[in-house]
């Protein structure tokens, strides 16, 4: 599958990242920190999209160090971050979360992973598709689904209206989202 850098991600947040991935990278940004549940589902997401374990160790490291330290980054981060490329521990390679796993999670205070058509108040939500440049009927239409508690189907149609492309098979893995979006872009 195709690589991706991680110089590349801010701007393939804005055109081709689902929702929840956007928010934790804008988090990370700004805190230079996410907490476990968002290491796990937002690393997973990016090695998932093609990011290579030195890469991920980069970007990381080039958040996390300007809040912990680069010292500490690389004694309690970056092992965790090897582990999920299957590089220590068991060994296991682990797999980017599904859209009913990240719905299913329950993010406490502090936390940025989860979907935001499911965790996200209605003021945020609509906000944050604001912010990818929804209004209108199109905006009502994703709350509608949201209403209903349809998370996938309002993930589908952000996608439909931010592409600009009938979406037939629906949303059920971000990382599938970023790759039918890739599809759509090149
Ligand atoms: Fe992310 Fe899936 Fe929720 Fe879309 S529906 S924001 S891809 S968890």
């Amino acid at each position: 599958s195709a690589e991706i850098s991680s110089k590349d991600i801010d701007q393939l947040s804005k055109t081709s990242f689902p929702l929840c991935m956007r928010h934790m990278l804008e988090k990370l940004r700004e805190n230079h920190h996410l907490k476990n549940g968002g290491r796990m589902q937002f690393g997973l997401f990016l090695k998932g999209a093609g990011l290579k374990l030195e890469d991920a160790l980069a970007f990381f490291r080039a958040e996390f160090s300007q809040k912990v330290g680069s010292e500490r980054f690389d004694k309690e981060y970056a092992y965790s971050i090897r582990h999920k490329y299957g590089k220590e521990g068991k060994r296991t390679d682990y797999t980017p979360y599904s859209c009913q796993k990240i719905i299913c999670s329950t993010p406490g205070v502090g936390d940025h992973h989860g979907c935001p058509y499911r965790h996200f108040g209605d003021e945020n939500l609509r906000a944050a598709l604001n912010n990818m440049g929804i209004s209108g009927n199109a905006l009502e239409g994703i709350l509608d689904k949201v209403k209903n508690r349809h998370y996938q189907l309002a993930c589908t149609l952000t996608f439909e209206a931010t592409h600009n492309v009938s979406c037939d098979t629906g949303i059920n893995h971000p990382n599938q989202y970023f790759s039918e979006s890739q599809k759509v872009l090149q």
